[in-house]
């Protein structure tokens, strides 16, 4: 069956739907389309996308992407009709993404990439579905210098090294992706995305900024592995999300980078969310963990250019959000804390 647009409501696949990004996406598309999300939980949770669960047009299934899927034979998935209507648009986001969870969980890292986008590309190929594969500012590796990345530089990036299932399982994903759109004639497309932050990140999860929240709401020491000149650019999520779906609504297929190019200095960042929360903490510096990087600064021309996309919060606004969303959240109570 192939894309025709003879529905009112297309019928929209995510995998990864129920992460940090997945689920502002399950959010906006929701709006106008049908969304089946697929997710195993390894670092999603119910939680992001309990508030969906009860919609007509949503529906979650719990599968691991590194399995084959048959949507057909999933009797939940009944009053999507795909085998009549089929599956229009298949967003690929499953993978553990923070640096703390990919050390935790390699091998489940490289499946997801590998088996996980195979089996993606196979329901995009099964039902001539747009695909959008979302991938890392991480496959260029570690930046030599303080320059933008281009989409064309091809990066510095170590097959062995403690990063290497995160940051190589997603270079193996793009050309994936660019080998079946090559062989099948799919409408693939790849975005790099940069690092994004806002509400739904896991306190835990060991990212910079809700490790800055969680400590500076508990008066805890605030940790930046790295200088105090040390840089960072921050793509608040609701812009993220128009980048991603504008890209999919192209006739683009990349990569293209998805990023703020603005830099700000990662001290300042953890002065403003202490002064946020009235904290009492400070900040300490330490060297870089082995399976981090310092921040690479996307050259965003192309997304400019092509999807007439660029990001338009704050910093300052996207930092308030989350930190009221992080505050507000069941799982934040100050005792509730391992400090
Ligand atoms: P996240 O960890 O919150 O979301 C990933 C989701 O994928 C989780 O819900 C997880 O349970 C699910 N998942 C992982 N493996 C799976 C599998 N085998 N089967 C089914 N579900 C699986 O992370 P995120 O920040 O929302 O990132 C989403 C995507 O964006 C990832 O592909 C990530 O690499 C990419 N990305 C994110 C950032 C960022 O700054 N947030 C930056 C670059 C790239």
């Amino acid at each position: 069956m192939k894309n025709k647009p003879i529905f009112d409501r297309k019928n929209i696949l995510i995998t990864g739907g129920a992460g940090f990004v997945g689920s502002h996406l399950c959010d906006e598309l929701i709006k106008h389309h049908k969304v089946i999300c697929i997710d195993n939980f390894i670092t999603g949770s119910e939680e992001n996308i309990n508030h969906l669960l009860k919609h007509p047009d949503f529906e979650f299934i719990k599968h691991d992407m590194s399995e084959p899927l048959d949507l057909e034979m999933l009797p939940e998935l009944r009053p999507f009709k795909v085998a009549f209507q089929g599956i229009q648009e298949v967003y690929n986001l499953a993978c553990p993404t923070s640096p703390k969870d990919y050390n935790a969980s390699p091998i489940e890292t490289l499946n997801a990439n590998g088996f996980g986008t195979r089996y993606a590309l196979d329901i995009a190929v099964k039902y001539g579905a747009k695909f959008l594969h979302v991938s890392t500012s991480a496959i260029y590796g570690e930046p030599l210098e303080a320059t933008p990345f281009p989409e064309n530089y091809w990066g510095y990036v170590d097959p062995v090294g403690p990063r290497s299932a995160y940051n190589e399982g997603k270079r193996f994903a793009e050309s994936l992706v660019t080998h079946y759109r090559a062989k099948h004639h799919i409408d693939a497309k790849i975005i790099r995305m940069f690092n994004t932050f806002g509400p739904r990140m896991r306190l835990t999860d060991g990212r910079m900024i809700p490790d800055f929240v969680k400590n500076a709401l508990s008066s805890q020491t605030l940790t930046i592995y790295g200088a105090a000149e040390d840089r960072s650019t921050y793509c608040y999520i609701t812009d993220m999300i128009e980048g991603m779906i504008r890209m999919m609504n192209s006739s683009e297929t990349g990569p293209m980078n998805l990023g703020n190019p603005e830099t700000h200095k990662i001290n300042e960042v953890a002065e403003y969310i202490i002064k946020l929360t009235n904290s009492r903490s400070v900040i300490s510096y330490k060297p870089h963990l082995p399976y981090t990087a310092k921040q690479g600064i996307p050259n965003i021309r192309l997304a400019r250019e092509k999807l007439g996309w660029f990001p338009v919060v704050p910093l300052e606004d996207g930092i308030q959000k989350t930190v009221e969303y992080m505050r507000g959240s069941r799982a934040i109570t100050l005792d509730s804390y391992p400090h």
